[in-house]
């Protein structure tokens, strides 16, 4: 657990950092976001909101509105930081496909912005997040670390990069970094253009679901509150300095059993149709995490049954308030 420490979150407005922001600032932690609350989904700045609205009147945070890829922007934020967890990225596989120079910018150049100012400010702990699409498809499944990386769109190598600029500030310069591999995360809050969510908003609203491909894709859906747990354990454990941990579920299901899985949450008759396999879509995602399990005490609690229902619990009441 991380108490009472000041903490920079980049991405901070987005999915898995919001989540991070809320777990950190309950536990007397000062917490700093910095984001650029990019229009790639709508919500962000209201997500925020509804968090701080939460908060008691001793809870110490600020949002900053910026984008990583300016340099100037760093001005703005204070040197006596404690953890720095790196969350902010142009997310989307397929996104990354049509826009590969923007996200490969993006992506990258914030990311040797951020290990630049955590080197000049002597920063404690850089928890790097990267992504399990780094891997591409598998050679061998469950995939280890030590398993080839040929990632398969531009997202997938700018994720890559980051690990590798981790790699050379630690190696080199001594800056004390983790890389963590999410697989496929998923729970309240969720990104729009993800099955689960986009899943979910279609059955409620008796709309088609088109699948990509014939849905026998493999999936290592992680619960949003395992990956947070991962992040805090990550960003307190020294022996995690240096380290590229995945951090999945480790108990993949298929996509077509997950959206039978749905439609019997939501007491709906299945409605599906097949389309083309996207370019970009490995067929297996599928993690190890022995090494996590290890070094950082890792262990994933919440599984797939459980995950979707609190999922569909938030999104049934998101639905009602902005969507019908
Ligand atoms: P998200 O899009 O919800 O959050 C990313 C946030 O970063 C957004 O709020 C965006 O506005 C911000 N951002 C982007 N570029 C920025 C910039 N230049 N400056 C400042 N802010 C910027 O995505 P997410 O799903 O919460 O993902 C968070 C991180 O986890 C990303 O680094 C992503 O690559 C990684 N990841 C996510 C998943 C997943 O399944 N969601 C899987 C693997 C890795």
């Amino acid at each position: 657990m991380i108490k009472n420490k000041k903490i920079l979150i980049t991405g901070g407005a987005g999915f898995i950092g919001s989540h991070l922001f809320e777990n950190l600032i309950q536990e007397g932690n000062n917490t700093i976001i910095i984001d650029n609350f990019n229009d790639y989904y709508p919500g962000k700045e209201e997500q925020i909101e509804e968090i701080i609205k939460k908060c008691s009147k001793s809870t110490e945070y600020s949002i900053i509105k910026g984008d990583l890829t300016q340099e100037s922007i760093f001005n703005k934020i204070d040197r006596d930081i404690d953890i720095i967890f790196h969350l902010a990225a142009q997310a989307g596989v397929r996104y990354s496909i049509e826009h590969a120079s923007e996200v490969t910018k993006n992506n990258i150049v914030s990311t040797v912005n951020i290990y630049e100012f955590a080197l000049k400010n002597e920063i404690k702990k850089v928890v790097y997040a990267s992504s399990s699409s780094v891997y591409g498809n598998p050679i061998y499944t469950p995939l280890d670390e030590e398993h080839p990386k040929n990632p398969i769109s531009p997202y997938a190598v700018s994720k890559l990069c980051g690990e590798f600029y981790a790699d050379l500030y630690f190696k080199e310069y001594n800056l004390p970094v983790t890389s963590l591999r999410f697989y496929t995360v998923y729970g309240p809050r969720g990104r729009p253009d993800m099955a689960i969510r986009k899943f979910f908003e279609l059955i409620l609203g008796d709309k088609e679901i088109s699948i990509y491909g014939d849905g026998e894709q493999l999936r290592d859906f992680t619960y949003v509150s395992d990956i947070i747990d991962g992040l805090i354990l990550a960003g307190e454990k020294k022996e995690a300095i240096g380290q590229v941990f995945n951090l999945g579920c480790s108990n993949p299901i298929k996509v077509n059993e997950l959206v039978e899985k749905m439609y019997k949450i939501v007491g709906k008759n299945k409605n599906v149709r097949y389309i083309e396999k996207q370019k970009g879509d490995v067929d297996i995602t599928y993690s190890n995490t022995k090494k996590a399990n290890k070094i950082l005490n890792y262990y994933p609690k919440i599984e797939i049954d459980e995950g979707l229902q609190k999922t569909f619990n938030w999104q049934r009441i998101y639905y009602k308030k902005n969507i019908v």
